[in-house]
């Protein structure tokens, strides 16, 4: 496979915090459109790929490229060097993340909140974002909600919200960290119905980690298991779930399914 097929690229990424090395000489590719599920112990590294993907982190070793462009790093003068502030922001805009606890801006109406990036960040007049807005919300099934405040939703609502704002962006990779564990159980299935039909009806490139190993398995063309900062094996979800090769995939799966 060469490189200008895959979308994401992590060659050789170290990342420690303090002396603990929490990603170890990681390589990992995702090809475009794949959706890929992280799933591993607490602590593994899963959280910590999505933060540098979002750049949120910077690895100490190794890069990360999307799209065939450098993440973490930028080229100057024949060198590679750490990205700086103006390359990340160039960078990021591939990428949408989708949070556990939503992060929405609470002061915002919905509609606000799926505008405001649009307009300032990628120069969308009012009017297009709104539009583009108010298409999201329909598709989330909030199209009634537009005026509402963030603190006035249930939290699977927020969680839609948060979707569609992501969405807004255009982004080539939506990444996904937990996004339905803070929610009450009743509305889990909701959200990951809405990300199932996302992960169907659009081109875009999905990498979760979530411990719902039932979404897992039916959103997944590749389920990746982690365990102290490496990727010990990886392959379509029917292998994974149901013929893993590795002991400690198979104790993790015995202790989450
Ligand atoms: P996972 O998502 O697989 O549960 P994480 O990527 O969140 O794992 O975390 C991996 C390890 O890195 C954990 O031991 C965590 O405590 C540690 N860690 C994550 N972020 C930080 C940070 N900002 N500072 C120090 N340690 C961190």
């Amino acid at each position: 496979m060469s490189a200008e097929n895959e979308l994401i690229r992590f060659d050789g990424v170290t990342k420690r915090f303090g002396d603990r090395t929490v990603l170890d000489s990681l390589d990992l590719t995702v090809l475009p459109r794949r959706h890929v599920t992280l799933i591993g112990p607490s602590g593994s590294g899963k959280t910590t790929i999505l933060r540098l993907l979002m750049t949120l982190l910077r690895p100490d070793e190794g890069t990360i490229r999307v799209g065939g462009a450098y993440l973490s790093h930028e080229e100057r003068g024949g060198r590679l060097v750490p990205a700086g502030e103006k390359h990340l922001r160039a960078a990021r805009r591939d990428i949408g993340m989708v949070f556990q606890h939503f992060h929405l801006f609470p002061h915002m109406s919905v509609e606000r909140n799926l505008t405001e990036a649009p307009v300032h960040v990628l120069g969308l007049s009012p009017d297009e974002a709104a539009e583009r807005a108010r298409e999201l919300l329909e598709m989330v099934g909030l199209g009634d909600r537009a005026s509402a405040f963030p603190g006035h939703l249930s939290g699977g609502q927020q969680q839609r919200v948060a979707i569609a704002r992501a969405l807004a962006m255009r982004p080539r990779v939506l990444l996904l960290d937990e996004v339905t564990s803070a929610l009450d159980p009743e509305l889990v299935a909701g959200v990951l119905d809405l990300l199932r039909d996302i992960a169907r009806s659009t081109d875009i490139t999905l990498v979760c980690v979530t411990h719902e190993m039932g979404f897992a398995r039916d959103i997944s063309d590749c389920v990746m298991m982690f365990d102290e900062g490496r990727v010990i094996e990886y392959g379509p979800p029917e292998r994974i779930f149901d013929a893993p090769e590795r002991a400690r995939t198979r104790a993790f799966l015995g202790a989450v399914l």
